[in-house]
């Protein structure tokens, strides 16, 4: 094994497969096949096994995420196999957050205990919506009643840290709805919960609804109504932002995707999975073939790479430090690029601060609650 490091990591796996596509979705994602997704199992071991052996083997790692496609739909065993491979092929720290994404449709009691036993401590789950229409147009295959007993089923199998995801700015969805959906996930008590704007993605089926202007969407005015009552609610019931899209109760932020949002290593499994060393980001080809074909001939699994130099990590650092509730820590661009922010774009950020879009407190950078929904537009003025 490689010398330690002392920097924490992250490991994601991407599962690639679902039961169906949603219309919104451009995640990588093939329909389930048993016999595929067998030999795609042996393939990540193969994967993780190579791995082990490069620059990658010497980080510790306190996070695991299953995300996918769909990773729930693989049974406890295989979870519990991979695990074991990892644990014995890389520095995973005792309790590591493990968390796995879950559709709530097919998950049962003996199910759940035994991801528990295999040792997967957070759930996020895939809920998107209470209400039957908007699931309907999202393309779900889960009823809202489901999706309530799977939380419950959750809960009672004994996980302590539960997220639920959430979508807003759905196809004819009411803000009435909105209040709806975030009115019963609250009652629901998640330790966190994540709630996105739908982005209409091109190469998807509602990027091809939306070119022919047939995608009925909320209008900007609306949406902005929904992201100000998902704050409000989510604020009066004690969670709080931590990110532009998350909320926790504290203490249960999600440590992995904190890792991505703060620059931090991580090194990625299967087919569209991306890795990236601190210096260099590397993406698997998002082709299950290639990627099966690789374990089968020992072969490297094809892959982008792209050299993040000080300007591009500069830039990602001030985007997603924006992102961030804690804002941009100005003294750390100092310390970590020599960089000046508050010099550099003295008069953007001066004409910010008066339209109060932006705050500067205690060295620290932020976007206002008001620019929060607008945000990419303010950032792209700050880099
Ligand atoms: S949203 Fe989730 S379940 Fe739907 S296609 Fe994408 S990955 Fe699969």
């Amino acid at each position: 094994m490689n010398k330690l490091r002392s920097s924490s990591a992250g490991i994601y796996l991407h599962f690639p497969f679902c039961e169906s596509k949603c219309p919104y979705c451009d995640f990588y994602s093939t329909l389930i096949d048993d016999n595929v997704s067998t030999k795609f199992m042996d393939a990540v071991i193969a994967e993780s096994n190579k791995e082990a052996d490069s620059d990658f083997g010497s980080f510790i790692y306190d996070t695991i995420y299953f995300g996918g496609g769909t990773p729930s739909l693989m049974n406890p065993d295989e979870i519990n196999r991979l695990l074991e491979n990892l644990q014995a092929n890389f520095n995973i720290e005792k309790n590591a957050e493990i968390t796995i994404e879950c559709n709530p449709s097919f998950l049962t009691e003996k199910k759940m205990k035994g991801y528990l036993k295999s040792g997967i401590n957070r759930i996020s789950l895939g809920v998107q919506s209470f209400n039957e229409a908007n699931l309907k147009t999202l393309g779900r295959l889960h009823t809202p009643d489901e999706a309530v007993k799977t939380y419950r089923i959750m809960r009672d199998s004994g996980f302590k840290n539960v997220s639920i995801d959430l979508i807003y700015g759905i196809p004819h969805q009411t803000i009435a709805e909105w209040e709806s959906d975030l009115k019963t996930a609250i009652e629901l008590g998640p330790d966190h919960i994540s709630a996105y704007n739908l982005v209409i993605e091109s190469g998807t089926e509602f990027g091809r609804l939306y070119s022919q202007n047939r995608l009925n969407l909320p209008s900007d005015e609306e949406q902005l109504q929904m992201y100000d009552s998902l704050n409000e609610h989510l604020n009066n019931a004690g969670y709080r932002g931590y990110e532009i899209s998350n909320f926790s109760l504290p203490g249960f932020e999600c440590l992995h995707n904190l890792k991505y949002w703060t620059g931090k290593p991580y090194l990625g499994f299967g087919p569209s999975a991306v890795s990236f060393d601190g210096k260099v980001r590397r993406k698997n080809r998002a082709d299950i073939e290639s990627y099966l074909k690789s374990a089968e001939k020992n072969i490297e699994v094809p892959s982008e790479t792209e050299i993040i130099d000080r300007e591009s990590a500069l830039r990602e650092s001030i985007m997603s430090g924006l992102r961030l509730t804690a804002g941009v820590s100005l003294e750390r661009l100092k310390d970590r690029f020599d960089y000046d922010l508050r010099e550099d774009k003295r008069n953007t950020i001066d004409s910010l601060l008066t339209e109060g879009m932006i705050t500067i407190e205690d060295g620290f950078l932020k976007l206002a609650d008001k620019a929060l929904f607008i945000s990419d537009s303010v950032m792209v003025k700050l880099i």
